[in-house]
């Protein structure tokens, strides 16, 4: 994320950046003040046990640890799954592999064999192909990461079928698999597969608190017992363990009650904001790709990308870039259509403006080549 996009001192009228801007509700607050709390780090947190309790439940496995972030939660599953010096899989664009400062190469020694995949998904093959045949010369290949939603894919879900083939192959050949589920919650309401469905094949498991969920902080990592005493270890070196925990624990009680089934008019909103952008001339875009909360958007070459964004800054709208000349909007708990309907019509006025021929890079170096030669000119 081009962190540059955003201007601390002044808060954007409609922020697209990402899910994680939202900010904790009145009543999310007066769960967190009411919380009851012990000292986590002694087990004795009522609120930290029920939310952990809850999700492993959730995500069809036996245990739970509730995390002060996602990179932690896949930081903390790759130190148990790989000793340094193994290799773990995972797809190109995924966040784990280009937005954590590689944490798993830093801290434990880890390196990582990328798949080119569709959106951030890959296929049993892709796999099966990038998998090492064990010998004294090669990595061992120990761990597999997925991810659900797709973050840098534009939100796309792995369809069940796909994923229980790359978990199939992934267990034939005794890897562990990890799913990076930030978004899971926004895959179940968008595709009615449950999460234990997917969470039961997988060996650690993760959903993030602070993305469409709505919470300041937090991530539960989930896992069979053994994973989740194991992680504990990890959770303790890396300074994750936390005391009155049951604060936070509490709004995420509260998400998973109030902020789950809601995610479906982020979905609405998404979906709305794709078709009017498809019709727009300055962006490139496949409606039907848009599958949950994220849109990205391929700017028109014409357009100088910091250019466009500053200017939708300047009208209140802020997105984020990535590489490829794209633009990804997320919708969350703070947007609504009026939003949605808003933003269309200052991204159609700002591409209308920017796309002007008098204003336009190439056609001003059309112009200047023009006036160079003259048996152009007269064409
Ligand atoms: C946001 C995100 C993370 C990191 O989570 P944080 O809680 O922000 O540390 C990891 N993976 C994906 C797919 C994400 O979208």
């Amino acid at each position: 994320m081009n962190r540059s996009n955003l201007d601390p001192a002044q808060k954007p009228a409609i922020n697209l950046y990402s899910d994680t801007q939202t900010e904790p509700s009145v009543g999310m607050r007066e769960a967190m003040a009411k919380a009851q709390v012990g000292d986590e780090q002694f087990g004795t947190d009522p609120t930290e046990h029920a939310l952990c309790e809850r999700v492993a439940d959730l995500l069809g496995q036996q245990a739970a640890m509730l995390l002060p972030s996602g990179t932690m939660a896949n930081l903390v599953a790759t130190l148990v799954h790989c000793r340094p010096g193994d290799e773990m899989i995972a797809e190109a664009s995924s966040h784990i592999v280009s937005l954590e400062g590689a944490g798993m190469a830093a801290v434990g020694g880890t390196q990582v064999r990328v798949i080119d995949g569709d959106r951030g998904r890959f296929s049993a093959d892709q796999l099966h192909e990038a998998v090492r045949a064990p010998n004294r010369y090669r990595p061992r290949t120990r761990m597999v990461a997925m991810e659900q939603t797709t973050n840098l894919g534009g939100g796309a879900i792995w369809p069940l079928s796909q994923f229980e083939e790359v978990v199939q192959a992934a267990s034939d050949y005794g890897l562990a698999v990890h799913l990076d589920g930030a978004r899971l919650l926004n895959a179940t309401v968008a595709s009615g597969v449950e999460p234990s469905q997917l969470g039961r094949r997988c060996d650690s498991i993760w959903i993030d608190l602070t993305k469409g969920l709505g919470c300041p902080v937090g991530a539960v990592l989930a896992g069979s017992t053994v994973f989740i005493e194991a992680a504990w270890q990890w959770k303790q070196r890396l300074g994750g363990a936390m005391r009155q925990s049951g604060v936070l624990a509490a709004a995420g009680i509260y998400a998973l009650d109030h902020n789950v089934s809601r995610l479906a008019e982020d979905h609405a909103n998404a979906r709305l904001l794709a078709q009017s952008i498809a019709e727009m001339p300055a962006f490139q875009l496949n409606p039907s790709e848009v599958e949950s909360n994220i849109v990205l958007a391929k700017l028109d070459e014409r357009l100088c990308i910091e250019r466009f964004t500053s200017a939708l800054r300047d009208r209140g709208v802020s997105v984020s870039t990535f590489p490829g000349r794209r633009i990804r909007l997320i919708t969350h708990l703070d947007i609504d259509e009026d939003d949605i309907r808003e933003t269309a019509r200052i991204l159609e006025q700002v591409s209308a403006e920017q796309m002007s021929p008098r204003i336009n890079e190439n056609d001003v170096s059309a112009l200047r080549s023009t006036r160079s030669s003259p048996a152009r000119s007269s064409e």
